[in-house]
């Protein structure tokens, strides 16, 4: 399957627009305005906004001030403001479907699209975005993880497969997906029930220190993480009375961190 030079270019372009306007997790309403948006141009069928995401499981949400600080920015920065309007308090999420209408397997393709807290390095010199004019607008967002590149990519893989549509069979569904910072957008998509009939999976990320032309593959945990929380109990105790009795938590989650 070859990948025409148009849709080179228009990778680029992608990549250095969702670099240029980061949009840090669950405030990705420009990202995912676009994303929508290309994807329908497409003819993909497109879920968007809160049917998207179980409401009450997900996770780190940044406050309602943040989220209504980002609305009005995004459609400042091009986001169409219907969609915004229907991201509301930050469903950000958007998924893509393709129905060939022969039968066969559900493959289901995740890329992830938020920012870091970062602010992007001004070096013009050796700092490529800044170099080239496309460093992120938004202070202290910036796209460190590869993240608008897998926007991109996913919008490349929908026009390569839309283009290829009579060849495919069953179905295709591509998620992109907020909030991966910080482990947390996956977990709203999938207990919404997407992922319920998914045959096939696969997720990817860039690795930039692999150098270009490389793929690496793994299965199951291959990247894959998870968040828990520990608790440390101490008893308390002093030194002017029986300090022998104390046992003490922040000692013992010190090791812990270090081992
Ligand atoms: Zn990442």
């Amino acid at each position: 399957m070859e990948i025409s030079d148009d849709l080179k270019k228009q990778l680029v372009v992608w990549r250095r627009d969702f670099h240029k306007y980061a949009e840090p997790g669950w405030t990705e309403f420009r990202t995912t305005s676009k994303i929508v948006k290309a994807l329908q141009g497409l003819g993909w069928d497109v879920i968007y906004g809160p049917d998207v995401h179980k409401a009450d499981t997900r996770m780190g949400v940044p406050d309602a001030e943040t989220l209504a600080a980002a609305r009005p920015r995004a459609v400042q920065q091009g986001a169409d403001p219907e969609l915004v309007e229907k991201m509301g308090e930050g469903f950000t999420g958007a998924i893509g479907i393709l129905k060939t209408g022969k039968p066969g397997p559900v493959v289901g393709f995740r890329f992830d699209i938020d920012s870091n807290d970062l602010f992007e390095p001004t070096d013009d010199e050796t700092h490529v975005p800044t170099k080239l004019g496309f460093a992120s607008v938004n202070d202290g967002a910036m796209h460190g993880c590869g993240h608008d590149g897998h926007a991109a990519m996913g919008l490349g893989l929908a026009t390569v497969l839309s283009q290829h549509k009579d060849e495919l069979t069953g179905t295709v569904k591509i998620f992109f997906q907020p909030a991966e910072e910080g482990v947390r957008g996956a977990h709203s998509m999938v207990a919404a029930g997407w992922f319920d009939d998914v045959d096939l999976f696969v997720a990817t990320h860039l690795m930039a220190a692999q150098g270009a032309g490389h793929i690496c593959t793994g299965m199951d945990t291959s990247l894959a993480s998870t968040k828990f929380d520990v608790y440390f109990e101490g008893v308390g105790a002093h030194a002017g009375a029986d300090p022998q009795k104390g046992h003490n938590a922040l000692l013992a989650a010190c090791a812990a961190t270090t081992n």
